[in-house]
């Protein structure tokens, strides 16, 4: 849910601490911090731990290395660039092949106009024999190398191919969240900025779903967060199963979802929702290393409608009004927009 004082706080703790470990204050070091002082990326957790503890000096090299292994972002921003150069590198071989083979076609074009002017003069049949020579060699020595420019030009296409798919993986992968394998916080933003422009243009209603895992932190204390993730991916199984065609399922933060439901008003995305929140509480959880049954567990969720000209911020602090409401009223519940209960709480639910 929505805790500016928690952010703020965790910002002063991420620059205290760079601070004290002497690493500069630039914006990709403030995101390593930054996850490392939220707690909510187990990777960056044990990597930095190790490092601060052993009072290992953060150099340039190790944060870099630390933001491809453990940000998807940075990941995927260093196989852009990769992909780049590639790319660069193929349509510079490519000009390549193609201005020889201009300077070939224009010496063969050369020794045909010159060909012309000779055989407009007296000429003897040797003089003829030789001239007729020059130019089957020319014409051989010209087709030999257009085959030569045909094959290579295949092999760049085929190589071309081949960093287009590169870059649709990479696309797939920078959408995507690593430990749920459904789409992540940019591909959401990118699906709710859609949403809103076309109800702008007056287009389908879609609505808007906050989940929220119900006592998480418990769960994470008492069975290890390793077992926590195996509960992310249950729930990020059980929205997806939910939803369908063009509705965006994501992992919104740490414990938290959102879906993104297209031609649904509000009472059919709070059907949905409830499905949802039956299928999370049905599931029967197992420790996979030890069989210890470990229960079950509840998430709440707030529903709202995107309204024509708000934006993405007004509809996520509705929906999350919403989410808070749902916490409030005992939890493992669902609560829309019109419900009284949440009307009472939320003013600029209106
Ligand atoms: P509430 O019912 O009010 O939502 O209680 P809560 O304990 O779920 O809420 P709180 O926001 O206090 O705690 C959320 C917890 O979620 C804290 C953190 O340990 C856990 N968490 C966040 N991201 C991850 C993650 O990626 N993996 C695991 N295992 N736990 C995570
Ligand atoms: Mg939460
Ligand atoms: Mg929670």
């Amino acid at each position: 849910m929505y805790k500016p004082e928690r952010e703020q706080a965790l910002a002063k703790t991420a620059l205290a601490l760079m601070g004290e470990c002497g690493v500069i204050a630039t914006p990709e070091n403030f995101e390593l911090f930054y996850a490392y002082a939220s707690g909510e990326n187990p990777a960056i957790t044990q990597a930095m731990g190790t490092l601060i503890s052993a009072r290992r000096p953060f150099t340039p090299e190790i944060l870099l290395d630390l933001r491809l292994r453990c940000l998807s972002g940075a990941r995927a921003a260093r196989a852009m660039e990769d992909l780049g150069a590639n790319m660069r590198g193929v349509i510079d071989d490519v000009l390549g092949k193609l201005e020889a083979s201009a300077r070939d076609t224009s010496n063969y074009k050369d020794a045909l106009s010159a060909a012309t002017g000779e055989l407009g003069a007296e000429r003897s049949p040797a003089d003829l024999r030789a001239l007729v020579d020059r130019l089957v060699a020319a014409t051989r020595a010209m087709e030999v190398r257009t085959r030569s420019l045909e094959g290579e030009l295949q092999a760049s296409s085929e190589q071309v191919s081949e960093l287009r798919s590169k870059l649709d993986n990479v696309r797939k992968e920078s959408m995507t969240d690593p430990l749920t394998g459904i789409a992540n916080r940019k591909a959401f933003d990118d699906a709710m900025y859609q949403a809103l422009d076309q109800i702008a243009a007056g287009g389908e209603e879609v609505a808007l779903l906050l989940c929220d895992i119900d006592h998480f932190k418990n769960f994470n204390d008492t069975w290890g967060h390793q077992t926590g993730d195996q509960v992310l991916r249950l729930v990020a199984n059980c929205l997806a199963e939910n939803v369908k065609g063009r509705d965006t399922a994501a992992r919104y933060g740490g414990e938290e979802f959102a879906v993104l439901l297209r031609g649904s008003g509000l009472a059919a995305a709070t059907r949905v929702a409830n499905q949802i929140r039956e299928g999370v509480k049905s599931k029967k959880l197992v420790k996979k290393s030890t069989g210890d049954v470990l229960g079950t567990i509840t998430i709440s969720i707030g529903v709202a409608q995107l309204m024509p000209g708000e934006s993405a911020d007004a509809a996520i602090r509705r929906a999350d009004a919403c989410l808070y409401g749902a916490k409030h009223h005992g939890r493992n519940q669902v609560i829309n927009q019109n419900d009284p209960r949440v009307a009472a709480l939320e003013p600029s639910a209106a």
